[in-house]
């Protein structure tokens, strides 16, 4: 045994130098702890949701490098739905659905009332269902455009019917790595962000998007940081690292190529390891891949996200995925990796007891 595991034994926090060392581990040797971990609070239970992706405009002012799915206000493929697209879309949903998850481009032409009618829209086409909409890169945004607090918007889409925002936006934490793949909203503002809403007793997930120009001392710098922050803040639910995804964006027209199948799971695994406050850790399988999520169960993942109804941002960058899986196919993937499979809710709330296919 290493003496990196004798600390895992003794449940000892690990240092950034012992994080790191964790990717010399053989990967069973990392399945094994992780999923120790995993399996001790959750069992074989892994949970999936019932969700549309809705990307209500691809127009956007920034210009990140790994991203495929921006666009110029005078491009021919730019757009940006009506309401009533919005509706037509959510009542045309091939599932009953539970969440409704929209991220979006930075557009400049919207009035701020545009998000407080499309929040109402989404809520009245679909009331049973919870909405996650707004990254923190988002609010941040907005907030800039029209001279408003973080706390103003947030607050304003809260009392609109917000139960949720997603974890995108928080890419690599460290400055050097944000400033060449061209991320202009500062970590410091998306922590805050997510502080105020757990303030605001709304809990939040962070991502971490890697795999194309960081190295792997910046990814467990990132996880140190969640660590660091969740101590304080006690509001950060799951961790979803991402996959980069390499084809339409610019970074992958200079030849960076996203990471190796072996790389997604020890990644997924070592944040099991290294995040001992944050109580989940999804693979996203629109990034991943069906493959490696279900391999994924066994690193320490209990989450799987969901049917992702209509997801667009990762294709443009390139992802292989379907744009839709059904939860029939969710469920099989998950009783497939010998594990069982639970619907949740937005906030990570078991909506009914462990679901077997054919039941
Ligand atoms: S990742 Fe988001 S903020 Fe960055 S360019 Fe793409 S749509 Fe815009």
């Amino acid at each position: 045994m290493t003496s990196i595991e004798a600390k895992l034994q003794q449940k000892v926090r690990l240092t950034l130098e012992e994080g790191l060392s964790l990717y010399d581990l053989p990967l069973g040797t990392l399945a094994q702890w992780a999923d120790g971990i995993k399996s001790a609070k959750y069992g074989d239970r892994v949970t999936f949701i019932k969700n549309y992706y809705l990307n209500f405009t691809n127009i956007c002012r920034y210009a990140c490098k790994y991203c495929g799915f921006r666009r110029n206000k005078g491009d021919a493929d730019a757009y940006t739905l009506t309401l009533e697209q919005v509706v037509h879309k959510l009542q045309s949903a091939p599932e009953a659905i539970r969440e409704v998850w929209f991220s979006s481009g930075l557009n400049p032409e919207l009035p701020f009332q545009a998000y407080i009618d499309l929040i109402h829209t989404v809520k009245r086409t679909v009331p049973r269902a919870q909405l996650k909409a707004f990254t923190a890169v988002e609010i941040d945004f907005i907030a800039k455009q029209f001279q408003y607090t973080h706390e103003y918007v947030l607050d304003r889409f809260i009392e609109a019917g917000l139960d949720r925002i997603p974890g995108g936006g928080a890419e690599i934490f460290d400055d050097e790595v944000r400033k060449k793949i061209d991320i202009k909203t500062r970590p410091e503002d998306y922590l805050r962000i997510h502080g105020l809403c757990h303030e605001r007793d709304m809990q939040t997930s962070i991502t971490m998007l890697f795999g194309h120009i960081e190295t792997r001392k910046h990814r467990i710098a990132h996880m140190l940081r969640i660590r660091e922050f969740q101590d304080k803040s006690k509001g950060v639910q799951a961790f979803i690292p991402l996959a980069y995804q390499d084809e339409n964006n610019p970074l992958a027209k200079r030849g960076v190529r996203g990471p190796h199948p072996v790389e997604v799971l020890k990644t997924l695994a070592i944040s099991r390891i290294m995040l001992d406050n944050v109580d989940h850790i999804q693979s996203f399988w629109i990034d991943s891949g069906a493959e490696v999520t279900q391999i994924s169960l066994h690193m320490g993942v209990d989450d799987i996200n969901g049917t992702m109804i209509e997801e667009n941002i990762a294709h443009a960058s390139g992802s292989k995925a379907k744009t839709y899986e059904t939860t029939q196919a969710l469920m099989q993937w998950i009783e497939g990796a010998g594990k069982v499979p639970a619907e949740r809710g937005c906030r990570f709330e078991i909506l009914e007891n462990e679901v077997r296919v054919g039941s």
